[in-house]
């Protein structure tokens, strides 16, 4: 089977039904961009750019990120590489950003809040992104998003970070959101006029949801992303991004799970993204799939109360 399906892996996904489906590699590192390429991947469709900010004294300059992200984009042969802006605070912290202790950092000042709060960290990250934005296919993604608005700053950032740039041709570079506070699920279509597309952070998505902490072991029973009310919510986003051409992804640990894939696919996500080693064997997941029925799957999932049904169902 793994064989076959590495062979396979460096051709697009299709279901029987003739549906093409990105399959996509999550990237925290350079290596993680050539592994991803390797495996198949159609796009690195989560480039968490934390390593580059973390276990140091002071921020990386303009030309040390533009001199990095390229390595990583170069090493993905001309796959498109969706750079997410950095995402840390709170249970993150960085000794060169001075914050307040929080008593609860995961609903503290975290991802976009922070980079909004210290813009200039953000406007540097946007420009070395543009810098190479010019000559590779590169979208920006901003995470931990709640509010429009929060998104509508973000976005003027960016603008006024690309006018600098006189070299930039920046037609190619499409702008999206993590959607993984249940409040921007909900509110997905007063996003959609503002975004190329949207990708679901099911990690964080599910803990908000649950109220269950990700990484606390006494809870992660709780917190299972194939919880239906989790499943609820990425219906939501699919169908606010249904017919208006905003594509919708998850990059969240579910995607890479194969049972998972029938009940997104069913709900209307067009691409999964997974750690760069998981690529071919979701492509032969996807292979096997027929949508119709992942539809009818996934509308069944929904009316149930608990993941355990829903694992059940979908023995
Ligand atoms: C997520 O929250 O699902 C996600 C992909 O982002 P991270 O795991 O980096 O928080
Ligand atoms: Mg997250």
């Amino acid at each position: 089977l793994l064989d076959d399906a590495m062979a396979a892996a460096s051709q697009p996904a299709f279901t029987r039904d003739g549906s093409e489906v990105h399959v996509a590699g999550n990237v925290g590192s350079e290596a993680d961009a050539a592994a991803a390429a390797a495996h198949g991947a159609d796009l690195a469709g989560l480039i968490r750019t934390e390593f580059l900010f973390l276990g140091r004294d002071s921020a990386p300059s303009v030309d040390e990120q533009e001199a990095t992200y390229r390595r990583v984009v170069e090493a993905l042969s001309g796959r498109r590489a969706v750079i997410r802006t950095l995402d840390v605070g709170g249970d993150k912290p960085l000794p060169y950003v001075h914050q307040p202790t929080e008593a609860n950092p995961f609903l503290g000042v975290r991802g976009l809040r922070l980079a909004l709060a210290q813009s200039e960290l953000l406007r540097d990250q946007l420009r070395a992104i543009c810098r190479v934005a010019a000559d590779h296919p590169v979208s920006v993604m901003f995470p931990m998003v709640s509010q429009v608005d929060e998104l509508l700053a973000a976005r003027r950032i960016l603008d006024e970070v690309c006018r600098e740039d006189e070299r930039a041709d920046l037609a190619g570079l499409e702008v999206g959101i993590m959607i993984e506070v249940p409040s921007a699920a909900l509110k997905a279509a007063a996003f959609v006029p503002h975004v190329d597309f949207f990708s679901i952070g099911t990690n964080d998505l599910t803990q908000y949801t649950l109220a269950a902490e990700r990484g606390n072991d006494a809870v992660a029973t709780l917190g299972d992303a194939l919880d239906p009310g989790v499943l609820r919510l990425v219906d939501e986003v699919c169908r606010a991004a249904s017919g208006t051409g905003v594509r919708v992804a998850v990059c969240g640990e579910i995607a890479s799970d194969p049972v998972a894939a029938p009940l997104l696919l069913g709900l209307g996500v067009d691409e999964l993204s997974v750690g760069p080693y998981a690529v071919p064997i979701v492509k032969h997941a996807v292979r096997d799939l027929d949508l119709a029925q992942c539809r009818e799957l996934a509308k069944r999932a929904l009316a149930l109360p608990s993941a355990a049904d829903v694992r059940a169902l979908t023995a």
